[in-house]
């Protein structure tokens, strides 16, 4: 992939600059400005360039219509605060306030457009439908730096089909993903653990198969640890439990016991009556979840075990919190974790918007960690070892 200085001089020119400013809101309250944070290096980089900074980017689900409620103002407000500069949001995605906003640049300043997924040809399958919005965006920049690691995985018109109309590169977040994505799947250095959790469990089961091959050992916890626990025969009450996974999860289990990887899972399940933050958490064995209650988190036997596995690593990688870590007697197993990653002599890797959200919520700061990702989806597939298309476009421009 190009970088940001193979792109030659770029002062005066307009740069259209792909990031990923999707952060957790509270009304118009950000939470977690981790991910604009993340794009600070690629946008100072062009500003000092000389360019005229035009940043696009998507903020939730809007799905193709304008909602106010997803507009960019809480993400442009927070940037201009970090870069310590004007930025100015356009009301529109490629109206006429976009057009006049991006025509009146000065060099080295920045202006924003509004939720690219308020436009429908944003997220189209059509390709013909993405290409028009394509063409728009293109219009309004002389070149195109892809920065939103969060959404390579996607095949959408700002990520994917603006990269192949103009000349493009990689941004210096793009390129410190990829690295350290690399890291975990060429010559990792052993022992290698992974640790999984949270909820999307059918997305995650994907993983193992390729990660059953590289990584040494796979702890397990968070929402999916339940299917596991049943494919062995347990009880698991009300827990989450995907019924239709537990053939595949055998499958992962008896491939673990024939290639001499472990798949460790939790020994004690906090458990509660309900899914709610103030329901009465208890104590017990893996094997004995009454069948009117669900696990909301790892025991504490199990969080210390997982953590004595992940001291003694060389490579980590955790994606998913072991339980509902944003509620207080469901967090301890995700604080375990947590806690022992920052005492890894290697590389540490926490990938997941909820995942980096918990460990900031916990008191963790980034320095903590080699590196927190900020894209869950992304470097998941690329760990599945999927071909990410918002990638695969930029290298295929590499003459
Ligand atoms: P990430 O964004 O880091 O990839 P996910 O989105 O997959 O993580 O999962 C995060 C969510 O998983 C959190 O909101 C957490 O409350 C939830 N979760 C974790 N453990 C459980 C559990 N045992 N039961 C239900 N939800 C859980
Ligand atoms: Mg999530």
């Amino acid at each position: 992939m190009k970088s940001v200085d193979d792109l030659g001089d770029l002062r005066g020119k307009r740069v259209l600059v792909r990031c990923d400013l999707n952060v957790p809101l509270d009304g118009d309250q950000i939470t977690d400005d981790g991910r604009i944070r993340a794009s600070l290096p690629t946008l100072t980089k062009l500003r000092e360039a000389g360019a005229k900074v035009i940043v696009l980017a998507h903020l939730g689900r809007p799905k193709g219509q304008v909602k106010p409620e997803f507009s960019l103002a809480p993400a442009a407000k927070r940037l201009a605060e970090l870069l310590d500069t004007e930025v100015a949001l356009a009301e529109d995605v490629v109206g006429p306030s976009a057009t006049k906003i991006t025509a009146d640049l000065a060099d080295g300043a920045v202006a924003m457009l509004e939720n690219v997924r308020f436009e429908p040809g944003e997220e189209s399958k059509d390709e013909a439908v993405r290409g028009e919005l394509a063409d728009k965006y293109a219009a309004l920049g002389d070149v195109f730096v892809s920065d939103g690691f969060g959404v390579v995985h996607r095949k959408q018109a700002s990520v994917y089909d603006l990269a192949a109309r103009l000349p493009a590169a990689a941004g210096t977040l793009v390129f410190a993903e990829v690295e350290v994505l690399r890291r975990l799947t060429e010559e990792p250095a052993r022992p290698y653990v992974v640790v999984l959790g949270g909820a999307k469990v059918s997305d995650k089961l994907a993983v193992i198969d390729n990660l059953i091959k590289t990584a040494d050992t796979l702890a397990i916890g968070g929402g999916m640890v339940f299917t596991f626990l049943a494919a062995q025969g347990l009880e698991v009450g009300k827990s989450l439990l995907e019924e239709d996974q537990l053939e595949t999860v055998k499958g992962y289990l008896e491939q673990a016991e024939q290639s001499g990887k472990r798949i460790v899972l939790p020994t004690d399940i906090v458990i509660a009556p309900e899914f709610k933050q103030d329901a009465p958490p208890t104590v017990v064995a893996a094997g004995a979840i009454p069948s009117d209650q669900l696990g909301l988190d790892i025991g504490p036997e199990s969080g210390q075990a997982f953590a004595e596995l992940i001291k003694d690593a060389k490579t980590v990688f955790w994606n998913g919190p072991m339980g509902v870590a944003e509620w207080e007697s469901f967090a301890a197993g995700t604080k375990a974790v947590a806690q022992a990653l920052t005492e890894v002599d290697g590389l540490s890797v926490v990938g997941g918007g909820d995942s980096a959200a918990a460990v900031r919520d916990l008191g963790f700061s980034d320095d903590d960690f080699s590196h927190i990702s900020t894209g869950g989806g992304a470097s998941l597939e690329y760990l599945e070892g999927k071909e990410l298309p918002g990638l695969a476009v930029l290298e295929e421009k590499k003459d």
